[in-house]
């Protein structure tokens, strides 16, 4: 291969830009190597790292979260509490306090309150107690019913008891997350390639050759961290063997802030394998409708959302929240939980059958939770792997988040006005985002609207960008010195309307 084809030579590609990738290429970027990651979208956290939950979560939450994904297997659970996933977990479920302050994410420590409705529910919540002993991260109680209904009124009368964790779960917004680890890792030097598709790897003596749809880049080590297409990426480098990937679908929603305020925790029933229900208030005020079953399924491109998921998620809300309705609904959306079929329980973080310049990463669920350990894990396998690495000198951990205006006090709000007077002017009325947080964004890599969406949320409230959406693709046009009509909604083409 000349030297003409190639883009970039890095020591490191790291494909995917996910919270998987973009932990490991911040994790990389305390070293001094080249660190390239590539990602076929227009922005970060537009895979999977997109629609999850965002929950960190030890304690009981995690408890719950074993009895569903047992899926019928019969696993035994106890034992699942001890596993190497488990212990990243744990590190992970540690490590996020300190991250979300470096990083300056917002988020909210909240209680869970899983409530027996009859005799089958209170046997399983005794199981789910038994089992909440053995995960560390929780402070798990019995909660009677008069405790319950002072701690959360308006959930169902049919309430018989309940068991409560004051300190197992974290709640956050996970693409604001992946955002923060993007943008700290890019201030200290990695390399992020947006519309950048991997279509091919070719070997030759120690390196790679990675082939996107921009030009070939010389790599000495890759890590595949493509999420629902990490078997794709394996299989261009002839580095996959004995797995396969699995799909699970499942269809969320989310309520207006309006109803801020109806709980305070997050509110569940015990989960039965591949099936949870439980509500949660999340840090903005909104509250999410999680769950439902687990439906396999074999097309992992099948996210549309449909009439029957979102008629179950309803009938769901309702049985545990009776005043919530329809009428709440804002949005709906479907997830894809990924897992390996070779050990169907284990994160799948292994190097390429002979070739340890080859790592795989796929994080089943949760992935957000043990990102900081996965990240170690793999950057100690890439020393392993005989790469030296020695650590900068300037490594800066900190990142400031774009001023959130709503959040400020008159004085700070006065203050940044003088500054920008363009913080004096309301974009997005529903969640009051300002246009000088709208330019801020594009200037930090926003190119899209959903890119202005995730970084400040305008256009995520009740109007779902009707009224503000013109607006901000107005700005972003005058900012990025491009037509109007050229800005998408979430990059190849997609249009305003489209999700
Ligand atoms: C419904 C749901 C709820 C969840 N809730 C939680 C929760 O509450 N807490 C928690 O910790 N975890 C949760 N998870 C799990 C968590 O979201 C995932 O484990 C995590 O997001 C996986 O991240 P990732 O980086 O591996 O994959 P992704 O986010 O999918 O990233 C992979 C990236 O690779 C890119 N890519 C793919 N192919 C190519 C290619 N050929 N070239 C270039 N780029 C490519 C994709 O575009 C994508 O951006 C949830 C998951 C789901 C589905």
């Amino acid at each position: 291969m000349s030297k003409d084809n190639i883009l970039r030579e890095s020591d490191v590609v790291v494909i995917g830009s996910g919270i998987i990738g973009m932990s490991i290429a911040r994790e990389l970027a305390r070293y001094q190597v080249d660190v390239t990651v590539i990602e076929k979208e227009a922005d970060v956290a537009m895979g999977i790292s997109k629609t999850a939950g965002s929950l960190i979560y030890m304690g009981l939450f995690q408890a719950l979260s074993l009895v569903i994904k047992d899926l019928g297997k019969g696993m035994d659970l106890e034992a699942e509490t001890k596993t190497e996933r488990m212990k990243m977990l744990w590190g992970g479920f540690r490590d996020f306090d300190r991250i979300a302050h470096d990083l300056d994410i917002a988020h909210k420590h909240v209680g869970l309150l899983i409530i027996a409705r009859n005799s089958d529910e209170v046997e399983k919540l005794r199981r789910l107690e038994r089992l909440a002993q053995f995960v560390p991260g929780g402070t798990v109680k019995k909660v009677s019913r008069d405790e319950l209904f002072q701690m959360e009124p308006n959930i169902t009368p049919d309430a018989v008891e309940g068991l409560y964790d004051s300190t197992g779960t974290v709640s956050m917004f996970g693409p604001e997350y992946v955002i923060a680890v993007y943008e700290n890792a890019r201030e200290n030097g990695a390399h992020v390639l947006f519309n950048t598709e991997c279509v091919g790897i070719e070997k030759k003596g120690e390196n790679h050759f990675v082939k996107t749809s921009k030009g070939t880049i010389k790599a000495r080590r890759v890590i595949n961290c493509a999420g629902k297409y990490a078997d794709r990426i394996a299989d261009m480098a002839d580095a996959r063997s004995g797995w396969n990937l699995v799909f699970y679908r499942s269809q969320a929603l989310i309520l207006d802030k309006k109803v801020k305020g109806t709980i305070s925790h997050i509110v569940g029933i015990p989960p039965d394998a591949g099936k949870i229900d439980f509500l949660y208030p999340m840090e903005e005020g909104n509250i999410h409708v999680y769950g439902g079953n687990y439906d396999l399924i074999e097309d992992r491109e099948f996210t549309e959302t449909t009439r029957e998921n979102f008629d179950d998620a309803i009938s769901r809300m309702k049985k545990l929240v009776p005043c919530l309705s329809e009428k709440h609904i804002i949005t709906s959306y479907v997830g894809v939980r990924t897992f390996n079929d070779k050990e169907f329980e284990e994160n799948l973080i292994e190097y390429a059958p002979g070739d340890p310049n080859f790592i795989n990463v796929l994080v089943r669920m949760p992935g957000f939770t043990p990102a900081p350990r996965v990240a170690r894990k793999v950057v100690d396998m890439v020393k392993q792997s005989g790469m030296a690495l020695s650590e900068k000198e300037h490594f800066n951990p900190k990142r400031q988040s774009i001023p959130r205006f709503r959040y400020l006090t008159d004085a700070e709000k006065e203050r940044l006005i003088k500054e920008d007077d363009r913080y004096g002017s309301v974009v997005c009325r529903c969640e009051t985002v300002t246009e000088g947080e709208i330019v801020e964004a594009v200037r930090r890599g926003a190119t899209t609207l959903q890119g202005i969406m995730f970084r400040t949320r305008s256009g995520m409230g009740r109007c779902q960008r009707n009224w503000c959406g013109p607006k901000i693709m107005e700005i972003m046009a005058r900012e990025l010195g491009k037509t109007k009509g050229s800005i998408t909604y979430k990059g190849n083409g997609f249009t305003l309307a489209t999700d």
